[in-house]
């Protein structure tokens, strides 16, 4: 029998050919591409206005597989982390983190990462699985029904800083945002959006060509070659120079300032001298930065900063007149802090209530 497609691989147009190839109505194509992307059904049998005859069709040539919830664990400070299975059963992770002002889910572009920046959980696992648009766009929509579940609010915010470079899984990821934001599927701000990349300095420069509307962040890390390459190999072919060009070049085609994270490691990046070679990175185009702390990962030799240290560096990159913001560690008990979704495939986590 030949693989059968997930009907989401269709567009309107597709859908539409299709419909007029087996004898149906064009506007069957519409119908069925609502039930699948604003109304959010999980199966073929659940959309109520197509008679039984076609949806059988469908359900003989087409798959529709929606992302599923494995497990869902909750933090004490209120995060809420997720394992989600995908229909190649996969597993990938994302994350809601609820702030007084913010709902902000993060979610994830591969499962694995074909990177190994030394100090992420997921960099110890192999790419296995660039997610489609869809599988990405699953996960919004399954964050939102938690959102409303947990919380009873909207999500304000999206962040693809789950697992895996999205920048490698580009075409997908520029898919997933189109549904995103497009009137056919959640109709967000794309300013909403984030797209965070180790630096893929040719897809920076392609964020430029196409004009996205989102916001941009750089893990960035270390501003200085040899330390930037030592946590994060991808520096040895994109380097600080190649990264400096990939920039201007974004921001003379879209005006979108970029937002640095940058990882306090102790004693390996937070003295003077480092915020010193930040600050004069920082200034190649307009930028705000974003001082993570970091959440240890147990195979990773790094520990977080002491809070002295920090507070010398952000002293240091505010008296550069730079914008810094420092962000706390989220949902560390649960491993659902940036970084360190991957732990749940490599280890049995303890102490780990399950919210279902
Ligand atoms: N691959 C992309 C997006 C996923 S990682 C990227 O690297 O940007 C999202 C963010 O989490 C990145 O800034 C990454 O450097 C950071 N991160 C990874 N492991 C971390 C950890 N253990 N603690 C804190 N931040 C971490
Ligand atoms: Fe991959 Fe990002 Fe982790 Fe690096 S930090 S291994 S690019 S997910």
């Amino acid at each position: 029998m030949a693989k059968q497609r997930d009907i989401r691989e269709l567009s309107l147009e597709a859908l539409t050919a299709y419909m007029i190839e087996i004898g149906e109505k064009k506007f069957r194509a519409q119908q069925v591409y609502d039930w699948i992307w604003k109304k959010q059904v999980q199966s073929f049998e659940e959309m109520q206005n197509i008679q039984k005859g076609l949806r059988k069709k469908l359900a003989e040539a087409f798959t529709f597989k929606r992302v599923t919830i494995d497990a869902s664990y909750k933090s004490k400070d209120g995060t809420v982390k997720y394992a989600f299975r995908l229909a190649s059963g996969h597993e990938i992770e994302g994350v809601l983190i609820p702030t007084p002002k913010r709902l902000t889910a993060c979610i994830s572009s591969q499962a694995g990462c074909s990177l190994d920046c030394s100090f992420c959980a997921t960099g110890l696992l192999p790419l296995m699985h660039n997610l489609k648009h869809y599988e990405i766009y699953d996960q919004v929509q399954i964050l939102r029904e938690e959102a409303q579940k947990h919380f009873g609010r909207n999500l304000t915010n999206i962040v693809y800083m789950g697992m895996g470079e999205p920048l490698l899984n580009y075409r997908n990821v520029m898919g997933s945002i189109q549904m995103i934001t497009s009137e056919a599927g959640l109709h967000m701000s794309p300013r909403r959006i984030t797209v965070s990349t180790s630096g893929i300095s040719k897809m920076i420069k392609k964020l430029g060509e196409d004009q996205v509307p989102f916001e941009f962040a750089l893990s960035l890390h270390a501003a200085d070659d040899e330390k930037r390459t030592q946590i994060m190999s991808i520096n040895k072919t994109n380097d600080l120079e190649s990264l400096r060009e990939a920039l201007l070049h974004f921001y003379d085609k879209t005006k979108t300032r970029v937002t640095y994270e940058y990882c306090l490691f102790r004693d390996f990046n937070d003295s003077l001298a480092d915020a010193k070679a930040l600050a004069t990175f920082a200034r190649i185009i307009p930028s705000k930065i974003n001082l993570i702390e970091y959440n240890p990962v147990p195979e990773s030799p790094f520990l977080p900063s002491t809070p002295a240290k920090t507070q010398a560096f952000v002293d240091y990159l505010e008296s550069r007149k730079l914008i810094v913001n420092v962000r706390r560690s989220r949902g560390k008990d649960v491993n659902g802090a940036c970084g360190q979704l991957a732990l749940r495939e490599k280890n049995t986590i303890g102490n780990i209530y399950s919210s279902n």
